[in-house]
């Protein structure tokens, strides 16, 4: 599983193209591209993990992950899930120019389970087992 996962170096926009360049050719190979599409880290985000948004007028897709996922501490699969989880959306033509496959971007768990179809359940799995300690971690911080 060596070449999933980039461990060393800084997260930095460019670290973040090379995961969509990797993520998309491995699992999204016949999703065609069909307008610019650009990733890039936002603001620090705790609840909102990643987002993905169609410019009207340029017509180009904008990923954006939280400023967060910078930390190294953070397991690589678990940006890899937040970018794999916006290529879903695009794929269905979420915010994105591809036709809209169903109504709304999450109906009945589609993410998820379209994740595990393309061999990407290994990212869920690692995105599952991070969340709930991070949730933990967040409501300790609350109480
Ligand atoms: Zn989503």
């Amino acid at each position: 599983m060596t070449t999933k996962t980039t461990t060393a170096g800084i997260r930095d926009n460019k670290w973040l193209l090379s995961r969509l360049d990797f993520l998309w050719s491995e699992y999204f190979p016949e999703v065609s591209q069909t307008n610019k599409v650009f990733i890039r880290f936002g603001r620090y985000s705790k609840y909102r993990l990643g987002s993905i948004r169609l410019d009207r007028k340029t017509k180009s897709s904008f990923i954006t992950i939280t400023a967060m996922f910078k930390d190294l501490k953070i397991p690589a699969e678990v940006v890899d899930h937040t970018i794999g989880h916006e290529l879903v959306h695009y794929a269905h033509g979420f915010s994105s120019t591809n036709p809209r496959l169903h109504k709304y971007p999450h109906a009945g768990g589609v993410v998820e389970r379209e994740m595990k179809e393309r061999g990407m359940g290994y990212l869920h799995q690692a995105y599952k087992c991070w969340v709930k300690k991070y949730r933990e971690k967040l409501k300790r911080e609350y109480e």
